[in-house]
């Protein structure tokens, strides 16, 4: 069953993949491993890593007016897509899709690493997650990330905010996010494929101050 808020419908597809629907436009988020439900009018991914940026998956959505917006980390791999049409974005760009507008906002790490000094996310890897916003309804997906202050001044109805640790925030770190930004909906991602499990959202749920939706995958 999708969650619907208004004329917004969302379904998580597991880990950070989403499909929404919105008036007849279908946008996937990060699709990966995912149980196709209609072909794509956007496509989002928020960085390169494999169980975010995956061609198969996109293969199995996308059409030749599909618009994918990727970051320039995605630039080499998306070559070997040959349909599609590609617009390589950076933090704080703006793209208007189909009457859907989509900003890039920065994601990184500020204490994950996988060495001593070296975060799994970088900064400077300009990395992204995105807000779209469908007829006023502003939806956040946090991408890869910790609790950055960029977050701090966000303003979004629905945020979907990983959860697992590890490469991304922990349940605790997530949900001191909304609890500072306050979305009206949050949304736990980011668990049950690669690390982390419903324990993790059920502990985000926990301690989240605000409204807490737990989807099943679908
Ligand atoms: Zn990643
Ligand atoms: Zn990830």
């Amino acid at each position: 069953m999708p969650f619907k808020y208004g004329e917004v419908e969302i379904i998580w597809l597991g880990h950070a993949a989403f499909m929404i629907s919105h008036r007849g436009n279908i946008i996937y988020m990060d699709p990966f491993n995912i149980q196709p439900k209609g072909r794509a009018d956007i496509i989002l991914v928020s960085h390169e890593h494999f169980d975010h940026l995956s061609l198969e998956d996109i293969r199995k959505v996308i059409k030749p007016e599909t618009y994918l917006i990727a970051p320039e980390n995605c630039r080499d791999k998306l070559r070997l897509l040959k349909t599609g049409v590609i617009r390589l974005v950076k933090p704080g760009d703006i793209a208007e899709v189909k009457g859907v507008r989509i900003e890039a906002v920065p994601a990184y790490n500020v204490n994950k690493f996988r060495a001593p000094g070296v975060v799994y996310h970088p900064k400077e890897e300009g990395s992204v997650g995105y807000i779209l916003e469908l007829d006023g309804v502003r939806i956040y997906h946090a991408g890869d990330t910790d609790f950055i202050p960029e977050m701090r001044s966000l303003k979004v109805d629905i945020a979907l905010v990983p959860v697992s640790g590890t490469f991304v925030m922990t349940a605790e770190e997530a949900a001191e996010a909304v609890n500072v930004f306050k979305p009206k909906i949050a949304i736990p991602m980011h668990y049950g494929a690669i690390v982390g499990s419903r324990a993790d959202a059920e502990r985000f749920k926990e301690l989240a101050k605000v409204e807490v939706v737990i989807l099943e995958k679908e």
